[in-house]
């Protein structure tokens, strides 16, 4: 449909409060001042409470300003809304929110605490004194069209040029200085991620398996030795610490909910109470919901699950209300089926982005943010020996997989049996050098965080790959 909206049309197309039916409409956020991310998330969550449902976002990107040259650097994306409310009634909500949120305008496209524009709206053309649609900015601004070939990259803006795509504009564009990144927070304490950004560094990732039966270092923490090993982590460069409290490896037997958070919560709470570790983010290795949601009240700033909410049909849900970054990881079945679910016909990497868009796109129904999701490969799940290898090889591969560029990527070959059957190596402990090789290559392929058990060591390489790739 495209119909045409002035100034002097009639009250029924301004529609102020006709209601006809459900409509897409596309807004760009933006905010470059306070806690950007909180603000664009804040701003989300206000349409949603007033109905105008938020039903897909863009990633967060982090962009130069534009016009006003002299301001900080802007957080950008963009949303897919699902709306009854007319155009207008539609500025009128989207501009009752900014003042809510305390929005002041000062200079004409200067600092701004919240930014929210109508890009789109179905195939309208809209010409009002008060409101364009599509949007003038659209062609010009690599902000909005970066989010928004995310969202609709097959699609035109201009009906008299159906054949030119929101991709076409951005190729249009003159070359930036700098590559634009996406951006993904991670908690106050830890700068977020840039997936994009040729120079990011490689975070490094302390495992922390507080179960008796782990297979590489269970039971080796008593409550006296923990403390020193979390300290020796963070001297060692680790950024993030991932505590586990149910074995995910092969075979092994479940513990009940209630057990796994006993051995978890003491841990989340010595690490927050420690001041050395002020600085680190704390991540939940859980496939329960009731587990992930009592570790992010104790303190977690991460859920990783390694099932991507398929053990549990709780956990997407409490993911996007828990409002934390997650880790949605490839696997299939369970653990104990996993290993024997390890066909793929269209060859490994293609198979894993199908089945990984699967879990993005679920994730993104249940009300996660695309800026809230790392992905994980997951070697070692419903993978075997050379799949592995495969998989690290051309990781790079799945990295820009059309749907998932722009996602940070999260790696664990640590100590995995895949380096044992190589190394010739049986005990995982003793997989250290294997471990090293796989976490350079790891980084090499494009990763943003790589999980380790042997965190010194480790930190070590990833210093020195980073040196290598990450200039
Ligand atoms: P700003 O919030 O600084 O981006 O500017 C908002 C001003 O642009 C308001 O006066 C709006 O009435 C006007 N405007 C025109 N077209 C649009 C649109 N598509 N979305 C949001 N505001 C628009």
């Amino acid at each position: 449909m495209d119909r045409q909206i002035s100034s002097s049309s009639s009250k029924k197309a301004c529609g102020c409060a006709e209601r006809r039916g459900k409509q897409n409409a596309y807004i760009a956020l933006g905010s470059n001042l306070g806690d950007r991310v909180a603000m664009i998330e804040q701003a989300c969550k206000e349409m949603d409470s007033r109905g105008i449902k938020v039903k897909r976002t863009s990633s967060l990107w982090e962009t130069e300003p534009m016009y006003v040259l002299d301001q900080d650097r802007f957080v950008n994306g963009a949303c897919e809304v699902e709306t009854d409310l007319e155009p207008l009634s539609l500025l009128d909500q989207l501009q009752d929110i900014e003042k809510s949120m305390g929005r002041r305008k000062l200079i004409d496209k200067g600092p701004r605490n919240i930014d929210l524009d109508i890009l789109l709206y179905e195939n309208e053309k809209v010409d009002h004194e008060r409101l364009k649609i599509p949007h003038i900015g659209i062609p010009e601004r690599e902000f909005v069209l970066r989010p928004l070939a995310e969202l609709i990259p097959q699609k035109s803006i201009d009906p008299s040029k159906p054949w030119k795509f929101i991709q076409d504009y951005l190729n249009e564009l003159p070359a930036a200085p700098e590559p634009l990144s996406t951006l993904t927070p991670i908690c106050a304490s830890v700068e977020p991620l840039n997936a994009l950004k040729a120079t990011r560094k490689t975070q490094v990732m302390a495992i922390l398996n507080i179960t008796p039966d782990s297979f590489s270092d269970g039971g080796v923490h008593t409550p006296d030795s923990l403390r020193d090993t979390i300290m020796a982590y963070v001297r060692g460069g680790a950024t993030i610490f991932d505590i586990g409290g149910q074995s995910t490896a092969p075979g092994t037997l479940e513990v009940s909910a209630q057990e796994e958070m006993d051995r978890i919560l003491p841990v989340i709470e010595l690490i927050r109470s420690l001041p050395e570790t002020r600085d680190v983010a704390i991540s939940v290795d859980t496939y329960r919901a009731s587990v992930a949601e009592a570790a992010v009240k104790a303190g977690a700033d991460i859920v990783n699950d390694v099932s991507a909410g398929l053990l549990d049909p709780e956990m997407l849900p409490t993911m996007a209300r828990l409002g934390k970054t997650v880790c949605l990881m490839h696997m299939r079945g369970n653990p104990s089926t996993m290993s024997k679910l390890n066909e793929y016909p269209e060859g490994i990497i293609p198979t894993i982005a199908r089945e990984l868009l699967e879990r993005v796109a679920a994730a993104e129904a249940a009300g996660i943010r695309r800026w809230r999701i790392i992905l994980d490969p997951g070697l070692g799940f419903a993978k075997v020996g050379e799949q592995n290898l495969q998989l690290l090889r051309h990781f790079d591969e799945l990295r820009t997989w059309p749907g998932l560029e722009g996602l940070p990527w999260l790696v664990g070959s640590s100590r995995k049996s895949f380096i044992g059957k190589v190394t010739g190596v049986p005990k995982p402990m003793d997989r250290v050098f294997g471990t090293a090789a796989t976490v350079a290559a790891a980084v090499q392929g494009g990763a943003d965080i790589v999980r380790v058990h042997d965190v010194v060591e480790m930190g070590q390489v990833v210093k020195m790959a980073d040196a290598i790739w990450r200039y």
